[in-house]
């Protein structure tokens, strides 16, 4: 038999009975709600009602995602979606509530309606049948007890905060899945560029003004059913509601951007604030709140790291490069125990005696699964996630057990000296220099058997801090060679007051060089080998692969050289080889 469902509501001292027939109601203070509560503790749309999967639902304010001020509650505890059923008491206010009713057959003359429905009436002036008082009062303490755990907004911008946010995207996530698949939203994760140098430069003070103004300045751009919080720090979130398509959020973000970029005065001083958003949409599935989050907030990193003051939109591909680079992570971090990084070593030679002078360690990672990696797939990642201080250590380590190696063998002579490469970040690493030390040591290397590669545009980049290290790592009898030199526009002056060893000629020049013997690359490997010999400091060419790659070279007086041509880089036992028999040289030059 087909059940008819009620919402019997009471208004203060009014109580009133609606029959629901309807698939959708609205529940508010709206001329056109389908039922009005005049009362003032209720929202413009407090409450909406529909009709699915012949159960009747009950959200917290509109179907666009709008939530009430006060919230909704029911039997007790504050919800955004609840599913009615039987005598569920729906509290919307203070003074207003109202109760679920659900009966079968003929209203009209059944004594048990009839009956329930006092019980109600009773039950919602807030006496018992003895004219006891109910269970409002309980209600109202836990509704006021929840209030005080949870605060939902932040005390310094008045914004709500992470906690509200959250469960303001989660009500647009179920909205979405249970009642409009086509509702479509977009997050916003918002990170302020460089708020660390106001902090400190300004004083955290005028670093809290300036994260007051942002957030008005964030307020004043959305449209009325957006939501913005502040996440923490100095980051906030957005949700764009009810979106037709990504274009729209991204053109909000672009709007957003120029808003906010407009000058500030903070402390007597003209500020330009500038922010990084990483933008999540449910053009992707999405299945929970902390999943979109992750993802804008991953979309964020990647517009930081691409230059800051722009926005990135999380897509699939992003995705597959987080999940597998945490997984490479996961694996790097257990490479070292296991041992599966290796060093190969290529071959250095002197031009002009055709024979081996030493080798540069080049890292592989025999990866159980994905065999044997090239560094280039993770000194990267290793680098991101400080993993490299770890690694490097071990190379160095590495290099000079194996110098150590070849050093007692009696048939190699004379000594080998091992080039091994270094990151930009291991020379911030305050214990590099006692590091090595304590390794040199150990292994008993002398001035020169061990020396360390850096490329051009690192050594360039932070050259002061540069060369004060340089100066330790020679003073500890470790020469240096600018990796890559020619591609990263060292400036003279820099490269006069640098205390290095070898320039060593980047690879794309060699390759390049035509056989012709009439064009550019060749031009600057030869201004590359004379600055080198007027600084009174070594040129090692590097990726030699062709005889007349060689044939050039030699005739422009390059001292040293590596590539394909004499060996591609080998495992230590091959290179012991190598080292013991030296190079077959076929070429004659
Ligand atoms: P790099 O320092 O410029 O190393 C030279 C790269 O060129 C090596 O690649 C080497 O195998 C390759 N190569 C050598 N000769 C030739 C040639 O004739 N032709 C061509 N086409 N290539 C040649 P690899 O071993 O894959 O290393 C790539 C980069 O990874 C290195 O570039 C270096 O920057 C980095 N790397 C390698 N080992 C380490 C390490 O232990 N620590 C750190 N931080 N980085 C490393
Ligand atoms: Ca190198
Ligand atoms: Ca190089």
């Amino acid at each position: 038999m087909e059940s008819k469902r009620f919402l019997l509501f009471r208004e203060e001292e009014n109580i009133f009975v609606e029959v629901l027939t309807k698939k959708i109601y609205t529940i508010g203070r709206r001329s056109h709600d389908d039922i009005f509560l005049a009362n003032r503790g209720i929202s413009r749309c407090h409450a909406s009602v529909y009709f699915l999967n012949s159960k009747f639902w009950i959200i917290d304010g509109d179907f666009k995602g709008r939530t009430s001020t006060n919230g909704l509650i029911v039997n007790g505890q504050k919800v955004l979606l609840h599913e009615l059923n039987q005598y569920d008491v729906i509290t919307f206010c203070r003074d207003v509530h109202a109760i679920f009713l659900e009966y079968q057959g003929d209203l009209a003359s059944s004594k048990a309606f009839e009956d329930s429905i006092r019980n109600v009436i009773l039950f919602f002036s807030g006496k018992d049948k003895q004219g006891m008082r109910l269970l409002d009062s309980e209600i109202e303490e836990k509704t006021l007890r929840s209030r005080i755990q949870k605060p939902q907004s932040d005390d310094l911008t008045g914004l709500p905060n992470r906690s509200a946010f959250l469960a303001r995207v989660r009500k647009s996530l179920e909205f979405k899945e249970q009642i409009s698949k086509d509702h479509q939203f977009s997050i916003l994760f918002i990170d302020v560029d460089r708020f660390k140098m106001i902090n400190d430069s300004l004083g955290h003070l005028a670093g809290d003004q300036f994260l007051i103004h942002l957030a008005a300045r964030f307020a004043a751009c959305l449209r009325s059913g957006d939501m913005v919080a502040r996440l923490g720090g100095d980051e906030f979130g957005i949700l764009l509601d009810d979106i037709d398509n990504l274009e729209e959020a991204k053109a909000i973000a672009k709007r957003l951007q120029e808003y906010i970029a407009r000058p500030l005065q903070l402390e007597n001083q003209e500020v330009y604030p500038s922010i990084s958003i990483g933008i999540a949409s449910t053009h992707l599935q999405y299945r929970t709140v902390e999943e979109i989050l992750r993802d804008a907030d991953t979309a964020m990193y990647n517009a930081k790291k691409t230059g800051k003051a722009r926005f990135v939109v999380f897509d699939e591909k992003m995705h597959q490069r987080a999940s597998s680079l945490l997984k490479l992570d996961g694996d790097l971090r257990k490479a070292i125990e296991n041992q599966q990084l290796q060093l190969y070593y290529q071959p250095i030679l002197s031009l002009a005696e055709k024979s081996i002078v030493g080798f540069e360690a080049l890292i592989r990672w025999n990866h159980p699964e994905r065999g044997l990696l090239s560094p280039d797939i993770f000194i990267p990642i290793s680098e991101e996630t400080d993993l490299i201080y770890k690694i490097g250590i071990w190379t160095i380590h590495e290099a000079c057990r194996q110098i150590d190696l070849w050093r007692e063998n009696v048939d190699i002579q004379p000594i080998l000296y091992v080039n091994v490469n270094m990151s930009a970040k291991q020379l911030s690493d305050t214990h590099l220099i006692q590091n090595i030390k304590r390794i040199l040591r150990k292994f008993g290397i002398k001035s020169g058997e061990l020396k360390l590669e850096i490329t051009e545009s690192i050594a360039m980049q932070n050259s002061q801090h540069t060369i004060k290290i340089f100066n330790q790592l020679r003073e500890i009898g470790v020469p240096l060679v600018i990796d890559d030199f020619g591609t990263g526009y060292s400036s003279l002056s820099y490269l006069n007051r640098f205390p290095i060893d070898t320039l060593k000629i980047d690879r794309s020049f060699v390759s390049n060089i035509d056989i012709s013997n009439e064009n550019t690359s060749l031009n600057i490997t030869q201004s590359i080998i004379s600055l080198a010999h007027s600084l009174g400091v070594d040129v090692v060419a590097e990726g030699i692969e062709k005889a007349y790659h060689l044939a050039c070279l030699k005739q422009m007086k390059c001292d040293f050289g590596q590539g394909f041509l004499f060996s591609k880089p080998i495992e230590a036992d091959a290179a012991t080889h190598l080292a013991e028999n030296g190079l077959n040289w076929p070429w004659k030059f």
